[in-house]
């Protein structure tokens, strides 16, 4: 069901996508001459297109209400473009953003098979992903915490193992690490890399670090100030598994300077 009113509770995708088209083979993602207009008259993107091929993690950079957020509720089909067409190939995302929505009276363990139970996972197949997502989230000894006892990077941790219980071929992640300290953002970075490395999912992360962007992703969009339009797409040469040392490396200097020096020009 799309509406225009909010991210999706408990980081649960829309259900249906029926207007959307199905991407073509390799493809997770392809956004193609997408334009967004909101009833209000506000014009949040223009032409927008690019794609995320499978097992890809795409970062988008750009300034405050260029239409970040809306272009990953567009592909979680809870906003229709207004133009153009956006093409997924997975059935539910998973959607990861700054506020991680935990049920605080339930148990991280409870938090964590909150999807797989309202999809109607048998308990015992339920207790078998939420196991298996907790190892995978770096949670274990954590299970019957509250969330009100985590650090903000802990129930981080639990949203992300929240959202592989349903095993998603593409995530997209709106800014999730932005609240953080500079460490735990840089470890749940490292986390988001092995992750990928294990599952192979195809990712779209928003954020407004530069070094995050380059550091997680293999090309990195640079949105320009409203309607958002890609105004550079940069390739990042880096092979996984990315080592944190390599922040230091000359050459990821040079990428992430052109990666800033594109988002310079887009506040111009
Ligand atoms: P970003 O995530 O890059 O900060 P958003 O996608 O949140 O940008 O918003 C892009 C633009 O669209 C902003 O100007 C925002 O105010 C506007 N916008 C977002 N949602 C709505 C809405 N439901 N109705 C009207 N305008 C909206």
């Amino acid at each position: 069901m799309a509406d225009d009113s909010g991210p999706p509770d408990n980081g649960r995708p829309a259900a249906h996508r029926d207007p959307m088209a199905t991407a073509p083979a390799g493809v997770a993602l392809a956004f193609t001459g997408v334009g967004k207009t909101f009833p209000d008259g506000t014009e949040a993107l223009r032409e927008v297109s690019f794609e995320v091929r499978d097992g890809e993690i795409v970062a988008i950079v750009g300034p405050s209400g260029s239409g970040k957020s809306t272009l990953l509720r567009m592909a979680s089909a809870l906003t229709m473009p207004s133009s153009g067409t956006v093409a997924v190939n997975a059935t539910a995302p998973g959607y990861v953003f700054q506020d991680p929505t935990l049920l605080p009276w339930r148990t991280v363990a409870g938090n964590v098979g909150l999807l797989a139970q309202l999809d109607g996972v048998p308990r015992a197949e339920r207790r078998r992903l939420v196991a298996e997502a907790i190892s995978l989230a770096g949670l274990t000894g954590f299970e019957r915490h509250r969330p009100t006892a985590l650090s903000g990077g802990m129930r981080m941790r639990v949203s992300l193992a929240r959202a592989l219980t349903v095993r998603p071929s593409l995530f997209l992640f709106d800014e999730p690490f932005g609240a953080l300290d500079e460490i735990t953002r840089q470890r749940l970075g490292q986390e988001v890399v092995r992750l990928h490395g294990q599952e192979r999912f195809a990712g779209l992360f928003v954020t407004h670090s530069v070094v995050e962007s380059v550091w997680l992703a293999s090309r990195v969009l640079v949105l320009s100030a409203r309607p958002g339009r890609v105004l550079a797409e940069i390739d990042v040469p880096f092979d996984y598994p990315r080592q944190p040392e390599l922040q230091f490396d000359a050459a990821f200097g040079r990428t992430a300077r052109t990666v800033s020096e594109a988002l310079r020009e887009s506040f111009a």
